[in-house]
């Protein structure tokens, strides 16, 4: 066998130990006699790993019991509507902090339902920063305050929270238990699975009590988070496969000291990489302001872009894998979510240094 150290942006890489656990349980799973995908959704096995599988998240990031936990299905970017649709009765406008494509996306998604108020915009920057929360234009009628604390693109990442009287929506699909946060302080958390979670197919969101309840009679029904909360995310056939192998992960951060411990790899991960790149004398560099900088998604430009292709062939003969960058920033993007151990870093940071000794 030989597996990849994979830097994909997602689908990403998954802890080894949960697909060889899969693997082994592919043919026969949980005395059932056949694969956990080929079970009814309503027999007691999947429902019992179901709730498992949400008693676990609860337990790795402190969800209070005032919140639910919804498994469904459409991407973050169903979300992108979601939100508007079950939070406009709150108000006529929403504010929205533009600090990158994800942000730009749920932006455009939300004016179709709601006015939105955009409290800071870095667009002309190309993402490079987060400003400051005092520059924010926040209104004051807004029914929420919709965040991407990390950017996967630019690589920008903020970790503190504005200080707002109505509930934060935040997007985390790409830093969801990659440290420790305070649930209670947001309204909406959601996410899609295919980083820090599961496969892809499967949205993860984390919804306060009394922001449920309010859906148009004339949207969408799936969207409406009561619907799915009464049901348990089993309205209709939830992706049962994406559940229980999150269910996998949950499990697998929970035997590894949890979100407060895998946080301290993720930090010092991130910490290595970035200082490499900082004293690489502007060989690589990296984009965003120091104070910005995602620990999740790290992009990095050659100072000669010329050599760009032999540098993604090279890394990946070396074994490391989806390196590109996304075509709007350019140069490569290293993503080292949770299942990348700190070994793919000192391998990608041998590469870099052999390359760059081979082209100075
Ligand atoms: N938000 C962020 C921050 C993302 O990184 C992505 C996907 N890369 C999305 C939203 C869109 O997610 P999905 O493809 O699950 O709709």
């Amino acid at each position: 066998m030989s597996r990849i150290f994979n830097f994909s942006a997602g689908p990403a890489a998954l802890p080894l130990a949960v697909l060889e656990q899969v693997q082994s349980e592919m043919l026969e799973w949980n005395g059932t006699g056949a694969s956990v995908m080929e079970v009814s959704h309503r027999g007691a096995p999947f429902m019992q790993a179901a709730a498992q599988a949400e008693q676990d998240l609860r337990d790795l990031m402190h969800i209070p019991d005032n919140y639910k936990v919804l498994f469904l299905q459409g991407g973050a970017t169903s979300q992108f509507s979601a939100i508007p649709l079950n939070l406009k009765h709150l108000g006529g406008s929403a504010d929205y902090a533009h600090t990158g494509h994800w942000s730009k996306k749920a932006i455009a998604d939300a004016k179709r339902f709601i006015d939105v108020n955009v409290v800071c915009d870095t667009s002309e920057e190309g993402y490079k920063h987060v400003p400051a929360e005092s520059s924010w234009a926040l209104s004051d009628d807004s029914a929420y305050l919709h965040i991407t604390p990390n950017e996967t693109i630019a690589g920008v990442e903020f970790d503190w929270l504005p200080d707002v009287n109505v509930p934060i929506c935040a997007d985390l699909s790409s830093t969801i238990l990659s440290r420790p946060i305070d649930v209670a302080k947001y309204g909406i958390i959601y996410a899609g699975a295919q980083k820090n979670i599961g496969p892809a197919g499967l949205t993860i969101v984390i919804v306060r009590d009394d922001l449920i309840g309010h859906f148009p009679d004339d949207a969408p029904r799936l969207m409406d988070y009561q619907v799915m909360a009464e049901s348990d995310s089993m309205n209709n056939t939830p992706p049962t496969f994406a559940w229980y192998l999150a269910g996998k992960v949950f499990a697998w951060l929970k035997s590894n000291g949890g979100v407060e411990a895998v946080a301290e790899v993720n930090r010092a991960k991130a910490e290595k990489l970035y200082s490499y790149i900082d004293g690489s004398d502007g060989f690589y560099t990296n984009p965003v302001a120091v104070d910005s900088r995602s620990w999740m998604n790290v992009p990095f430009i050659l100072a000669n872009s010329d050599l760009d292709a032999e540098f993604l062939a090279g890394s990946h003969d070396a074994g490391l894998h989806a390196l590109k960058g996304h075509r709007s920033v350019g140069g490569m993007r290293a993503s080292i979510y949770n299942a990348m151990p700190m070994a793919g870093i000192d391998s990608l940071l041998d590469f870099m240094d052999q390359f760059k000794a081979k082209h100075r």
